[in-house]
């Protein structure tokens, strides 16, 4: 877990929060937040694939307890304020020694904060997800939980902003349970409205026994469509985008090892891919 460092007040920005609509339902243990902020900030400008370091106040003493949250879609409202989204998981953790259940000291914050009241927050942080400049290029994206944001964003910005998108664009989405598939579940069907555009697809997969805790099947669907994604790897215009938990990238590398052969097929792939800035991650 990365710990941000704080800037002075001058680079920060603020945001009054717009929406907080909680997007999974009440049944599912997990409770993830879409938040709505409005900035009159005109020197903030985000885009899709970034982050912003939170200010949330801070404890023992400290002014501020900084944690990134990834933009989950940026929007300019006006010329004199725009508005950006985040999607939240509110964390909770249990302390080895003690075994008391502790909260995430940013995440509650946002997850409690009410509309009408201000965050303080500096960025963007990270690398923008690019577009390339051939619109009939790939787009794979591989992620999981809250890690949707970016995508979302991207998504969006292809067929909201751009207008659509010729090559293929595929998402392998994992969730512990389908009440957690973000944006695609009976609370939030934000994604489900690009199902008939003919480039995209969204492909879900969740855990095969999630009462037991078992790993999400995401090497399994990715794999069902081994063809599609290793032709999708080998185009020279293909761009790769890998959001979510740190813990998921290895599981992805050994799949994507498997539908190249070997791995050292993947890593020379992958390698290209790197080099020529096609491959980007947003990983936490
Ligand atoms: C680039 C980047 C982008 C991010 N984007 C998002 C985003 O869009 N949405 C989002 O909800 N979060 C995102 N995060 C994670 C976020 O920054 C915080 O780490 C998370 O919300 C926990 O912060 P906290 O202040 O609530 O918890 P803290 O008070 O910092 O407590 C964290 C404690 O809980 C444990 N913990 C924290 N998170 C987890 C976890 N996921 N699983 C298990 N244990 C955990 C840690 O071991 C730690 O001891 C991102 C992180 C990075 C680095």
């Amino acid at each position: 877990m990365t710990s941000p460092t704080i800037h002075n007040d001058a680079t920060h920005f603020s945001a009054q929060l717009i929406s907080s609509n909680r997007i999974t339902p009440a049944t599912s243990a997990e409770e993830v937040r879409h938040l709505v902020f409005r900035t009159a900030d005109l020197g903030f400008e985000a885009k899709p694939g970034q982050s912003i370091r939170v200010l949330a106040p801070g404890l023992y003493g400290n002014p501020y307890h900084a944690r990134l949250y990834t933009i989950a879609d940026p929007e300019a409202v006006s010329p004199e304020s725009s508005e950006f989204t985040l999607c939240v998981r509110r964390c909770f953790y249990v302390d080895d020694f003690s075994g008391e259940e502790y909260k995430g000291v940013a995440s509650n914050y946002l997850c409690d904060l009410q509309p009408g009241q201000s965050i303080r927050f500096d960025g963007p942080v990270g690398l923008v997800f690019p577009v390339p400049a051939n619109r009939k290029a790939d787009l794979l994206m591989i992620g999981m939980g809250t890690g949707i944001a970016p995508f979302r964003a991207y998504i969006r910005h292809l067929y909201e902003k751009l207008g659509g998108w010729e090559g293929k664009v595929r998402m392998f989405y994992g969730a512990h349970t389908g009440l957690e598939m973000l944006y695609m579940n009976d609370e939030n069907q934000d994604l489900a409205q690009y199902f008939d555009q003919a480039s995209f697809k969204a492909i879900q997969a969740v855990s095969p026994r999630p009462a037991l805790q078992a790993p999400v099947a995401l090497g399994q669907a990715i794999e069902q469509y081994a063809n599609e994604v290793l032709e999708m790897l080998n185009g020279k215009d293909t761009q790769v985008f890998i959001a979510g938990a740190e813990a998921m990238l290895e599981g992805v590398d050994k799949t994507l090892a498997s539908i190249a052969g070997s791995a050292i097929a993947w890593q020379t792939i992958k390698g290209v891919m790197v080099a020529e800035g096609r491959w980007h991650e947003v990983l936490y």
